[in-house]
């Protein structure tokens, strides 16, 4: 055993510092992390936007752990360039790093269009605990916040500002809130329930500049129309943060690119959570980071694990809404069963292709939602039951039923 240096200090860095300690207790550990705090529950920061709070709060493990597990993390301590050739991680203080087995977890960054006015005060994304408390410092004394984005944290930080009493305007590119979530017709339920809230949507529309002299006043929408407000935030996804790595071997499309063991083309070397690109794709997801990380840190031990690929599912839960969602949700070759509608808040749609649970919605109740993840995951063949079957919920109930003994007799 040797070194095992981690890059970057969130959920994949911690996850996979703990597999490491699980299979070997002499492998030195050390995590070198850019934010100056412990690795803390990120997907916290959205509700906890416009309060007061300290980071141990959300802390995932506390010192002690790191303590027991001698785990060394270096804090405020940014890489700037990996050295494969030499096994070595240098930082921006130019402290040379040597590593028998680096590990890159370094998550990603808002991804921000190129328009002209981002510089201007009152222009946010929200990423970290730091980006955080300077919404909270800028917007205190302000009312009138534009969010350009209308995916999951989009609709997470319009709950946040309307509990902080703000006024909320959200830009939305596509023609759809939610588009990786949700149906067309399962969007619009979550639409009228957004705009009840007193929330002003506007589709099809995106930011061609910001607006003010110094200070935020608005923004211009590509049509050429202005969007008034004092506070922007972004919040349209992510780019894997790899800009430090200059040998592009162990680059795919968008991240580092890794195999089932994460490990990158360099034996030496692994990658997990949203700085990896699996089978060509960056997840982007807590779960998936925290898994890869576990994973990654196993196979940098010597404990050969493999990692598979889970289908993408999201529990939203922000402006009074419950919304699950796992899967394809694509009505195209698909048989389709729903039943509610936008007045009752509840809705529920199931979309099988060959008689296999390949995604599924559920709005309002969401408690059967580890039925529909398992009916995904699994591919079972649902025909017997779906065929002469018109109501959805005659189904659901069946497949509870079948899951509720498939658990009972294991
Ligand atoms: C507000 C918010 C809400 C979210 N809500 C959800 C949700 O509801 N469900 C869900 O599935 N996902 C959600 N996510 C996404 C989820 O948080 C991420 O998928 C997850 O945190 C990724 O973990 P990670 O360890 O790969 O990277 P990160 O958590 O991004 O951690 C990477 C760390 O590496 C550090 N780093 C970067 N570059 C360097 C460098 N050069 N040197 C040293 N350190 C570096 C960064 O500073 C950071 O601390 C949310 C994200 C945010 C921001």
């Amino acid at each position: 055993m040797g070194r095992t240096v981690i890059v970057g200090n969130g959920v994949a860095a911690v996850s996979a510092a703990a597999s490491i300690r699980e299979v070997s207790q002499s492998e030195e550990i050390i995590i070198c992390s850019a934010e100056p705090y412990l690795a803390y529950y990120r997907t916290k920061l959205s509700n906890l936007l416009g309060t007061i709070f300290s980071p141990p709060e959300i802390f995932i493990y506390q010192p002690s752990w790191y303590e027991e597990n001698r785990i060394e993390v270096m804090l405020g301590q940014i890489v700037k360039k990996v050295n494969l050739k030499n096994k070595e991680v240098i930082t921006e203080n130019d402290d040379n790093l040597p590593y028998d087995t680096l590990i890159i977890t370094t998550g990603g960054s808002p991804r921000l269009p190129r328009i002209d006015g981002l510089n201007k005060h009152g222009v946010f994304n929200l990423r970290t605990c730091e980006d955080s408390f300077k919404i909270k410092e800028y917007g205190e004394s302000r009312q009138d916040f534009i969010i350009a984005g209308g995916g999951v944290l989009g609709l997470e930080i319009a709950g946040a500002l309307k509990k902080w009493k703000k006024n909320v305007k959200l830009l939305v590119q596509s023609n759809q809130l939610l588009t990786r979530q949700l149906d067309p017709e399962a969007a619009g339920i979550i639409d009228g329930m957004v705009r009840e809230q007193g929330i002003e949507v506007y589709y099809n529309s995106e930011a061609a500049e910001i607006s003010g002299s110094h200070k935020v006043n608005g923004v211009y929408l590509k049509e050429g129309n202005l969007v008034s407000g004092e506070v922007v935030i972004f919040a349209a996804g992510i780019h894997p943060e790899v800009g430090f790595i200059e040998e592009s071997h162990i680059l795919g499309k968008a991240g580092i690119a890794v195999d089932e063991n994460m490990r990158t083309k360099d034996p030496n070397v692994f990658a997990a959570g949203d700085a990896a690109e699996f089978q060509g794709i960056v997840q982007g997801r807590w779960p998936v980071a925290k898994i890869q990380g576990e994973i990654a840190g196993y196979n940098a031990a010597g404990r050969e694990v493999f990692y598979l690929q889970i289908p993408p599912y999201n529990l939203v839960q922000t402006l009074d809404m419950q919304i699950y969602s796992v899967g394809v949700v694509s009505n195209e070759n698909v048989e389709t069963f729903s039943s509610g509608n936008s007045s009752s808040g509840f809705f529920r749609k199931l979309f099988f292709s060959q008689g296999r649970l390949v995604g599924a919605i559920l709005i309002g109740d969401v408690a059967y939602s580890y039925v529909m993840k398992e009916a995904v995951s699994s591919g079972n063949d649902y025909s017997n039951l779906i065929n002469n079957r018109t109501y959805t919920e005659e189904i659901i109930s069946k497949m509870v039923e079948e899951y509720q003994s498939r658990n009972r007799s294991i």
